[in-house]
């Protein structure tokens, strides 16, 4: 049993005490994005008020201390994750920008005809198309490691997959569409045998327990300011310095220079070399806040209690006739997507809506998982710390109304 406090948690997060269609809040679309707390609203409100300046930039006052304050959020990240260096730690705008910049980047450098790159069938569209086109690009070849009907990846089709010509792989460690848990540590070792290095998709591990990147060897590891209970457009780019100076820049501009004459630019050093222009401050700075708030809560007390909620969930929707429930890995996070016999998810999404509760449809921007499963799409619901188990049975008493509807 968890010991949080949870109606002293949502008392947190101020858009949870809101109604919608006359009914209180139900907000189960977390893997989407996350609500805030009042700490992180407050820090970038305080920002704007009194503290904005360009960083980096300045020799005033405001410049030297929000430059400080954004250097100290990058060492908050540092230690959250574990890194063993705070210039390996890039601020980007989220995760999307975190693996194009990899994909643009350590592609221009290493990638070749002929070379391969593996990625998973579980993946986000974004730790997809980056690697198409780059693959596009330079002629080389996209391999996709399969999953079993449970949506867990199979790691002996792995093995047979890795080989000397794969020069990177990227997979996420927790699947936005599923839930699934991927054992990422045992895809690194393996990959590390060859010499290969690994970009861990940590979009939807890290706001549910604690990730430490040597721990776990990656070579790369991103994540979503936004899905961590922190500001939108910020994200962050982990990477060995190792691999980060050996790589071009992706973008250019302001604040990743050195020197720059016409006829030649010569760049700055980590972390700089990967934030051309003006980074987004303000929400690096809510995002640190977010971390402190997160940490205070405990991801172990976030784990256990997240646990509860989706074996309380399964348990519940399994009960439910007619309703399936898609991707039943051994290792979950608190996400569970499911389809009603015979009834199109969007129209269960819209009625469900209407009692307040907000689930995400549709393919969750994982097309080719959906066509594994020779399904459209799925309804998902996405659990965080701040929901309860009565949410959960409000869900299920809106998916009997929905049969009762559409049945
Ligand atoms: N990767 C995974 C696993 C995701 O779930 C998401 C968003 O849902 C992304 C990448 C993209 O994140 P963002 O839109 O914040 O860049």
């Amino acid at each position: 049993m968890s010991n949080l406090n949870i109606q002293k948690i949502r008392n947190d997060f101020p858009i949870l005490s809101q109604q919608v269609y006359k009914k209180p809040l139900v907000y189960f679309d977390n893997g989407a994005t996350t609500q805030k707390p009042q700490v992180v609203i407050d820090e970038e409100l305080k920002i704007y008020t009194h503290e904005n300046s360009n960083i980096h930039r300045g020799v005033h006052y405001l410049s030297e201390q929000l430059t400080q304050r954004y250097e100290d959020a990058r060492k908050v990240v540092q230690k959250f994750i574990n890194a063993p260096h705070d210039h390996e730690v890039i601020f980007t705008s989220g995760t999307t920008e975190s693996i194009n910049t990899i994909a643009f980047s350590f592609g221009e450098k290493y990638i070749h005809e002929g070379d391969e790159i593996i990625i998973s069938t579980l993946e986000h569209h974004a730790n997809i198309v980056p690697w198409q086109m780059l693959c596009e690009r330079k002629n080389a070849v996209l391999k996709v490691i399969p999953v079993n009907e449970k949506g867990e990846l199979l790691v002996g089709e792995y093995e047979k997959l890795i080989s000397t010509k794969t020069k990177i792989v990227a997979v996420n460690h927790v699947s936005n569409a599923l839930g699934t848990v991927n054992d990422v540590k045992r895809i690194i070792e393996i990959a590390h045998q060859y010499d290969i290095p690994v970009l861990i998709d940590g979009a939807q591990s890290v706001q549910h327990g604690k990730v430490d990147v040597q721990e776990l060897d990656c070579d790369f590891f991103v994540f979503s300011g936004h899905k961590i209970y922190g500001p939108n457009g910020i994200g962050v780019l982990y990477g060995k310095e190792k691999w980060l100076n050996q790589m071009p820049p992706f973008m250019t501009g302001g604040e990743m220079i050195k020197k720059v004459t016409f006829e030649k630019t010569t760049f700055n050093e980590l972390p700089f070399k990967f934030e051309a222009g003006t980074p987004n401050y303000v929400a690096a700075i809510g995002l640190a806040k977010a971390i402190d708030y997160i940490q205070n809560v405990g991801l172990e007390n976030i784990s256990t209690y997240e646990k509860e909620l989706l074996d309380y969930a399964t348990q519940k929707l399994e009960a439910i006739e007619g309703l399936k429930i898609v991707g039943t890995a051994k290792e979950k996070v608190s996400v569970i997507s499911f389809n009603l016999e015979n009834i199109h998810h969007y129209d269960a999404g819209m009625v469900i809506d209407k009692m307040g509760i907000a689930v995400r449809t549709g393919h969750h921007c994982a097309e080719p998982l959906m066509q594994r499963f020779n399904i459209e799409g799925t309804i998902r619901a996405s659990f965080s710390f701040y929901n309860t188990k009565e949410e959960v049975d409000k869900l299920c008493d809106a998916i009997s109304t929905v049969k009762q509807m559409f049945g």
